[in-house]
């Protein structure tokens, strides 16, 4: 894709349905992707933490998730096609992987909200194969280390809240070949 710089950080110029195809593409020939949804805080927050500027620019992806990044690039004089989401993109995905039975590793929000996010998944995605389930508030990250190890998911999604997450995937990327993707509050969201 073609990327629009904001800010320093280089947003892909594309739109939802091409940019999740590229995914199902990637996820299907085991590629190891991190994926970076954007928002104008992640943005402001890169701007003034550089090390933390430096993890998201080892993204394979940064989309822009949210209005402001829109509005600054047409400022710019450099409009991209559309905003893509964390949360519509978590969707889409889901919608696939239920579709194609594929797996997903799941870690982050409090204890409770996994709970009900685990059954929520399972009405809703019956064939998505749940390859581990963690609450985010945990001390060391050694079982799920070992979890996503040996269980070899598809996707991990990191839902920790930025920088967390961002750090989580740089740390552990290495693991397996996955869709590697933050997704701030979206548990929270889809379990509620
Ligand atoms: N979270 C977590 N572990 C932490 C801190 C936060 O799992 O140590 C979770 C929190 O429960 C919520 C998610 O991260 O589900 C996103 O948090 P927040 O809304 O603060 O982050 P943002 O959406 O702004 O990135």
């Amino acid at each position: 894709f073609s990327t629009v710089t904001v800010l320093g950080i280089p947003f892909i110029n594309t739109t939802n349905d091409t940019f999740v195809h590229q995914l199902f593409e990637e996820i299907n020939t085991d590629q190891n992707i991190f994926v970076v949804t954007a928002n104008p805080e992640i943005v402001m927050y890169a701007d003034e933490h550089p090390e933390y500027a430096e993890i998201i620019k080892q993204a394979d992806y940064i989309t822009p998730d949210g209005i402001g990044i829109i509005k600054g690039a047409q400022i710019l004089g450099q409009p991209l096609q559309e905003r893509i989401t964390g949360y519509d993109t978590f969707l889409s995905l889901l919608d696939w992987a239920d579709a194609n039975h594929k797996s997903a590793f799941f870690v982050g929000a409090k204890p409770e909200v996994m709970n009900d996010l685990r059954t929520t998944l399972q009405e809703k995605y019956p064939n998505l194969v749940l390859a581990g389930t963690y609450d985010g508030y945990f001390e060391t990250d050694e079982h799920i280390v070992a979890a996503i190890q040996l269980t070899q998911p598809d996707m991990v999604f990191a839902a920790l809240g930025f920088p967390k997450q961002e750090e989580f995937i740089i740390k552990n990327r290495h693991l397996t070949n996955a869709l590697w993707m933050g997704l701030g509050g979206s548990f929270d969201v889809l379990s509620g």
